[in-house]
């Protein structure tokens, strides 16, 4: 594995590396990796010849200066994973190197209802602050297929649409949620839970699970707050439990059984946010 941190020594090695027909596959982090990552890499392995990778925990998706000073970083760890994993290129790009004139007038990006809902609504300008990052790294990597974890159900949403507005050319592939063994979502922020709060934690994708299994045509409201009361009695400060439309969304009242939906959760378990989301059915 080649670690690459300018961004202009990134493009020479991908324009040497690479020909017409030689697949660049990409999987952009922020780090403190887990198996949750490393089954992104294994997807970008099987379909393209070369896989990069980045590292940068992008300052301008933080709408809490508190999440981003505290974000977990484990570079010396990461490496050793990526390099069993068979990365080829990991970019480890500094702030200056993605934001060379600063982060004062970057771009935004016409997300329209996607930046008013849900974490767009509870995390102001974090999905401005994906844009521009992601446009940045794709303009740089020019992957032929970007692979990104559906954990982060709306921001694959975000993803999309930006691939639109720009115009550039990459297949966008949603990988599954890996989770641990009681079913918590594997994430990067769980390292910041102590023991007990990492024992309450399952109780978010428990919550979800149970509107999975239950959920029936009519209406939605009772059981969205159901939801959220047991999350509340449990301690949990609760951003939103909703149910939407899966390819849309919109937050509809009534179910008609057949309409794809999916139920999101942002949580609070004292100062660690937590989300997670599962499709229906
Ligand atoms: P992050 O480092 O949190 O920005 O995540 C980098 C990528 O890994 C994003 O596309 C995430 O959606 C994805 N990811 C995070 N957690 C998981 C997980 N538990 N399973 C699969 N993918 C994940």
């Amino acid at each position: 594995m080649i670690v690459i941190k300018r961004a202009s020594l990134l493009r020479t090695y991908l324009d040497e590396e690479t020909t017409n027909s030689s697949r660049v596959g990409f999987v952009p982090t922020m780090g403190a990796l887990h198996e949750g990552h490393l089954s992104l890499i294994e997807g970008a392995k099987k379909e393209n010849a070369i896989v990069v990778c980045s590292i940068f925990v992008n300052p301008t998706q933080f709408n809490d200066p508190k999440d981003f000073e505290k974000y977990p970083i484990t570079i010396e760890a990461d490496i050793e994973l990526l390099e069993k994993a068979g990365v080829h290129v990991l970019f480890l790009p500094s702030v200056t190197e993605i934001y060379p004139n600063g982060t004062g007038q970057l771009p935004s990006y016409d997300l329209g209802y996607l930046e008013t809902v849900l974490e767009g609504k509870y995390r102001p300008g974090h999905f401005q602050g994906v844009c521009q990052v992601m446009d940045r790294l794709m303009q740089l990597v020019k992957p032929d297929n970007l692979y990104m974890g559906q954990k982060d159900y709306q921001q694959c949403m975000v993803v999309k649409k930006l691939i639109q507005l720009t115009g550039i050319k990459v297949n966008l592939h949603t990988c599954i949620t890996l989770r641990e063994t009681d079913g918590l979502a594997m994430s990067s922020r769980n390292r910041r839970l102590n023991a007990e709060e990492r024992q309450k934690a399952v109780i978010v994708s428990g919550v979800l699970d149970r509107i999975r299994k239950t959920v029936q045509p009519g209406p939605l409201e009772p059981i969205v707050s159901a939801a959220e009361q047991a999350l509340k009695e449990n301690g949990f400060k609760v951003d939103y439990v909703a149910v939407a439309d899966a390819d849309s969304l919109e937050l509809p009242d009534e179910w008609d059984g057949s309409r794809p939906l999916v139920t999101l959760a942002a949580v609070y378990l004292n100062e660690v946010r937590l989300i997670d989301n599962m499709l229906i059915p």
